[in-house]
């Protein structure tokens, strides 16, 4: 395979940026009622460190990268950072997941910034619900932030929902009626097991649901990741997405790196081991040397993540360091 590869023969070409640690949600299966304890401001990546890491690895041939959190919108200023990664030649394409309640304020600053297209999460439609499942937030704001996401020019908007059995697992229908009433593009995603929060909903089961619409027909047009399948319902101008990481994982197909706002660069979105990037980067390491770190990455990165059935994180390096 022509490109940047892993020992696997996996092409990578996706880097997922987390800007910070912090959120102002506390959604019951990500985080704990206090929140996480805080990182200080010094042990956060600054935005040229973070820069150094994209044109390393845009040099290297990554073309894509997402930028997230905790809630990126949080981090003062970082539609300053997205214009930063949109100057450096290479990239393709950026992206943004957000929880969206800021989005109505930043919206068209992100588009200017050059940002191409944003997932926002959005776990139920009611809004005694959406409190109980952020354990602060507004369903209103999130939203506001959806139309402000979708007026400002980002294209596509897509909907990330995770259900939950017993918890939101009757939205499911509500959540694919709104592919044909607004033309969201909804994704389900399946719940990761990082706490007892829920049981999963398989993808399988939310399919069989949603098909008292209308039979689903695979749709390919729209621009994404690799990770979702798309479908839509007849009559639709929006679109399903099924994001099966623990029914159908697919990390056959895995093409990211995942760098934390700490500075450690991950192999795989659930790997606990990394490359610490932000040791070297604060003694002047040069972008030759950040790009020896960001191949040290790729050299580790799994067969598969660690909630597919059975399967340890294989590596061909059992642990790597800075
Ligand atoms: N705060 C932003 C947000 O909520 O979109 C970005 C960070 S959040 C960690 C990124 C995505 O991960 C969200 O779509 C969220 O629903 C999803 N997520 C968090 N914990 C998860 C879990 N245990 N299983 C599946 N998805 C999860
Ligand atoms: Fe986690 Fe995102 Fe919810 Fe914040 S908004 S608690 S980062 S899923």
């Amino acid at each position: 395979m022509a490109g940047l590869c892993d020992s696997f023969q996996r092409g990578i070409s996706y880097l997922r940026i987390s800007v910070t640690d912090r959120c102002n949600l506390r959604c019951v299966y990500c985080m704990p009622p206090e929140g996480i304890p805080l990182v200080s401001h010094d042990d956060i990546l600054s935005f040229e460190e973070i820069l150094l890491v994209v044109r390393a690895s845009v040099e290297m041939g990554i073309d894509k990268i997402r930028i997230t959190g905790g809630e990126p919108l949080v981090r003062t200023g970082v539609a300053d950072l997205i214009h930063m990664i949109s100057s450096v030649k290479g990239v393709k394409d950026i992206s943004m997941t957000t929880n969206g309640t800021m989005l109505a304020r930043y919206a068209e600053d992100l588009v200017h910034a050059g940002l191409h297209r944003i997932n926002i999460s959005l776990d139920t439609l009611k809004h005694d619900r959406f409190k109980q499942i952020t354990r602060t937030g507004e369903l209103s704001d999130t939203l506001k932030g959806i139309e402000a996401a979708r007026k400002a020019g980002l294209n596509p908007v897509k909907i990330n929902m995770v259900p939950m059995q017993g918890i939101n697992d009757d939205e499911i229908v509500d959540f694919a009626r709104m592919t044909l009433a607004a033309g969201w593009h909804v994704r389900f995603i399946e719940l990761m097991p990082l706490n007892r929060t829920a049981e999963f909903v398989p993808s399988q089961v939310l399919r069989k649901k949603i098909e008292a619409l209308g039979m689903l027909e695979p749709f390919h047009g729209i621009a994404g990741n690799g990770a979702a399948r798309y479908f839509r319902l007849p009559g639709a101008t929006g679109t399903i997405g099924f994001i099966s990481p623990v029914s159908e994982p697919f990390c056959q197909d895995c093409n990211r790196l995942r760098l934390s706002a700490t500075g450690m660069l991950f192999p795989c979105l659930f790997s606990d081991n990394g490359v610490d990037i932000k040791t070297p980067v604060r003694n002047n390491a040069d972008l030759e040397a950040v790009k020896q770190l960001v191949t040290a990455a790729i050299a580790a990165k799994p067969q598969n993540h660690r909630f597919v059935a059975g399967a340890a994180e294989k590596t061909k390096m059992s642990k790597i360091g800075g």
